[in-house]
């Protein structure tokens, strides 16, 4: 076995088994942070990249957790190598336990950063995998568990943040509710209300109250979605909260301008993540999960971590007010 087969061997197993590499740090340390400036990464086809094989049928009860998924999503704990964009700076991830929002942990960490994460009480295990595995690699993170339904919680949420990791330079509004109904008539009161103060009242609440405690140079990253432009008909109450959330990103970034602020949106298309197993699809829909994009898969939630940190990061320092795309090619940002 060549070194560059033994390495794709142990990326393919550990894209599987996200699980074993966030048990692992060692092993996982020396996966993602392998190599330096100089050390040649490989070209890889997008198409094939990730599993292309529809995803088996799975259900978990809300809100899912990424360690009993099959296969357990990839958020680049073996993957994604740092090389100091974001040194220094504080960074919140509200649902930074699993999918999209760990991968951007994973990634603001081994750029340098200190994150707090956020994420319901009972996701403690995706989230202590996570901590345990940049841990090990020395990094200081935070948890905050907490229900981001709960207004009070919301409110203090930043300052608590801003207080454990001496400063607060990234806020991403990543956390969300999504129950997939076919028809408007399914769609109790319960679920819209919780779909709002999930993925509406808490970014309102969370932002307005870190925006004080931000410097110049900061930058505040939503997570809007493809369901931001074209609604997907069983995610009419979700769909209708990420059209809010694009417009909220843009809105904002008009506002904070003047204080040096930069708001910014990614909207994902299909990743396997999840919320898609705690009743994101309709049952019986996993096996088209991502399949009629043009890339032919549903995307890994480390293949969107880039996005995050370029945002993050004074680089992009005249990109604002925008929403970027991630969606297998089909055009839909
Ligand atoms: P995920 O399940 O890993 O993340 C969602 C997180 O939201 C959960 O981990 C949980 O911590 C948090 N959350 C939900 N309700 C909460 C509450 N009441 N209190 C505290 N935390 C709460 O799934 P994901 O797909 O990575 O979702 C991250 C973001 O990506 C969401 O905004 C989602 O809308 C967006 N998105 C996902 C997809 C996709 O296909 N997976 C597509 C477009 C957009
Ligand atoms: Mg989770």
């Amino acid at each position: 076995m060549t070194d560059q087969t033994s390495r794709r061997g142990l990326l393919k197993t550990v894209a599987v088994t996200g699980v074993a590499a966030a048990a692992a740090p060692a092993f996982a340390q020396a996966g993602g942070q392998r190599g330096g400036p100089g050390t040649p990464v490989p070209t890889s086809d997008p198409q094939t990249k990730y599993q292309k094989e529809p995803f088996p049928e799975q259900r978990q009860k809300w809100p899912a957790l990424q360690r009993n998924m099959t296969p357990v999503p990839d958020c680049g704990e073996a993957s994604y190598r740092g090389s100091g964009r974001l040194a220094g700076r504080k960074a919140l991830v509200t649902g930074g336990d699993s999918g999209i929002g760990r991968a951007a942990v994973i990634a603001f960490a081994r750029e340098g950063a200190d994150v707090a994460i956020n994420y319901f009480p009972t996701e403690e295990p995706d989230a202590q995998d996570v901590a345990r595995l940049l841990r090990g690699e020395g990094h200081k993170i935070v948890l905050i568990p907490g229900d981001l339904t709960e207004q009070r919680f919301c409110v203090d949420l930043p300052g608590r943040a801003h207080r454990e990791l001496g400063g607060l330079d990234i806020l991403v509004n990543n956390a969300a509710y999504q129950q997939s109904k076919e028809s408007i008539d399914e769609i109790s009161f319960e679920q819209f209300d919780r779909t709002m103060k999930t993925n509406l009242y808490a970014m309102f609440y969370i932002t307005k109250t870190a925006i004080p405690l931000m410097k110049p140079g900061a930058a505040i990253i939503n997570t809007a979605s493809v369901n931001s432009f074209t609604p997907e008909k069983e995610i009419l109450d979700y769909a209708t909260t990420k059209g809010g959330i694009a417009i909220f990103t843009k809105g904002l970034a008009k506002q904070l301008a003047k204080r040096g602020i930069r708001v910014n949106a990614v909207a994902p298309g299909p990743i396997w993540t999840p919320l898609q197993v705690a009743g994101g699809q309709l049952p019986g829909e996993m096996n088209k999960f991502g399949q009629e994009t043009p890339l032919g898969r549903a995307g890994q939630p480390a293949e969107l971590a880039p996005l995050y940190v370029m945002l993050a990061s004074g680089e992009l320092s005249y990109t604002d007010g925008s929403v970027f795309g991630a969606n297998g090619g089909t055009g839909a940002v």
